[in-house]
């Protein structure tokens, strides 16, 4: 047993012996970080750690857990959860040294990488040997990989290749009490009783430390399409998502909507995007197409596109000409600079629920929200194809956090919705988490919990309270 003062200096330099000076950072140096871009708050930490191997996260955590000390496990702290939240009494574990690439193996398809790469990383040494790795996300240049195993993250290819969980063969875990569960296949099948492997998948964290994992690659396209199509009804959209999924087999990678709200403010006078689509409607789809034809690929799709117009199923649509089109239409997606621009305060939600009540749901959550503050916006998108809707909300002058959740995440009970599809639960959905387990599955949750963490010192009061 690690014998503690009360200002916890035996417990950092005994850190600070496992990770060198240059893996701890305290005092001034820590009071420059932030919790993430995204967070726009500081870093509270007792110290930020920052071990290079894994086995200097087993070191760490065997020190952390003889002192009873609270660890907080952070990658590329873009999470939306307040999954990776800290105070000042906390140690963050950082995994931004573990960054290596350790293997590829085109062959076989996989790659070997450390916890802290960064997504974008992975897509771009990928692409080299004409392979791709399917998750992806806005935040894929800030993003690391054990926060999407942590987060078992969605993102924009879901409805063509699964969420993160997919997509990981193999992975390494540092368990609280310092242990090191190695579980580094490559192969995809593999029924030897429980796997471990997916507990850790999405458990926020609270579990383990991952440190390693093996990816699974997917061979690329030769080129990617996108359309940006204007739809009037919702049941159109319900309808275009099966029809382009039947007509193109295997080939839709990308199906988000945005109603019209999202599109205006990200093309209007907040956005340096100019609208490409002039109609205004309803909605808006945003798809990719997979294609291994050049021409015949485009042909294909201009046609599809055609019978639509025809038909009515949609009223406008453009196809990008080229590489920067296309990333100006995702850009009118994934752009968050516009309401940051309007608005001093966002709340941001991650829900899902039957693609058939979707669109009243919205319009109920809508119309109590701006009933009751009205001077409140609502802004909705999501990946679509997936069932999976965000809110981007303006609270108005009131900020009442505590009613606006209510309004969205209340009606989802009935409706067998989730209150979290990709982001997670962390802090944020703590309270809300009900509403879509049982009270005997959050006890499993818990009872595991103590089991794997008995003193309770990994991301404690992340996911439920004990
Ligand atoms: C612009 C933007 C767009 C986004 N789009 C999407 C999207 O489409 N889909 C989606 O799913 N998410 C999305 N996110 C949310 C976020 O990017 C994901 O949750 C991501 O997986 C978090 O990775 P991270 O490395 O930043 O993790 P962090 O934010 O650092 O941590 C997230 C959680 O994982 C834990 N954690 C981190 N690393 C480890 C580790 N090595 N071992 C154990 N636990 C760990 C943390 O304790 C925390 O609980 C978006 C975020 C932004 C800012």
């Amino acid at each position: 047993m690690l014998r503690m003062s009360a200002d916890r200096s035996e417990l950092l330099q005994a850190l600070a012996a496992v990770v060198g000076t240059a893996g701890i950072l305290r005092g001034d140096v820590l009071a420059g970080r932030s919790a993430g871009i995204w967070s726009g708050e500081a870093l509270r930490a007792l110290a930020l750690v920052r071990p290079r191997t894994t086995d200097e996260v087993a070191r760490v955590m065997q020190l952390c857990h003889a002192a009873g000390q609270v660890v907080v496990p952070a990658g590329g702290m873009t999470g939306l959860a307040g999954g990776h939240s800290s105070t000042a009494a906390d140690i963050v574990l950082s995994t931004e040294r573990m960054n290596r690439i350790e293997a590829m193996d085109a062959r076989a398809r996989t790659m070997v990488v450390e916890a802290g790469v960064i997504l974008q990383s992975v897509h771009e040494r990928a692409a080299q040997d004409g392979l791709m790795f399917a998750l992806d996300l806005g935040a894929r240049a800030s993003c690391t990989i054990g926060g999407n195993i942590a987060t078992n993250a969605g993102g924009v290819r879901v409805l063509r290749f699964g969420m993160m969980r997919e997509q990981v063969l193999g992975l390494e875990v540092v368990l609280a009490d310092g242990s090191v569960l190695s579980s580094m296949f490559d192969m995809l099948k593999n029924n030897t009783g429980y796997d471990l492997r997916q507990m850790f998948i999405g458990s926020e964290g609270t579990l383990g430390i991952v440190t390693r994992a093996v990816l699974r690659l997917h061979e690329a396209p030769l080129a990617t399409e996108t359309a940006l199509l204007a739809v009037p009804t919702w049941d159109q959209v319900m309808e275009l998502l099966r029809y382009f999924d039947a007509a193109l087999p295997g080939a839709l990678a990308a199906f988000e909507v945005l109603w019209r709200d999202h599109y205006e403010l990200n093309t209007g006078s907040c956005s340096e995007i100019d609208a490409p689509l002039e109609t205004e409607t309803p909605f808006y789809i945003l798809m990719d197409v997979f294609i291994s034809d050049i021409d015949q690929g485009r042909a294909q799709l201009e046609a599809l596109l055609t019978t639509c117009l025809e038909q009515g199923e949609i009223v406008d649509g453009a196809l990008a000409s080229s590489e920067t089109e296309r990333a100006r239409f995702w850009q009118i997606r994934e752009n968050f600079e516009p309401e940051q621009k309007k608005f001093d305060k966002i709340y941001g939600y991650d829900i899902s629920l039957p693609l058939e009540a979707m669109a009243d749901y919205v319009e109920s959550v809508r119309q109590q929200l701006t009933q009751r503050f009205v001077d409140a916006e609502l802004f909705a998108y999501g990946h679509i194809g997936d069932g999976n809707l965000h809110f981007s909300i303006y609270p108005g002058q009131a900020r009442d956090r505590a009613a606006v959740d209510e309004m969205v995440y209340f009606p989802l009970q009935a409706l067998h919705g989730s209150v979290s599809a990709e982001h997670g639960i962390g802090l944020e959905k703590k309270a809300y988490l009900k509403y879509t387990r049982s009270e005997s599955e959050i006890e499993l949750m818990r009872k595991t919990k103590r089991m794997m963490d008995p003193t309770n010192i990994l991301n404690p009061g992340k996911l439920f309270d004990l």
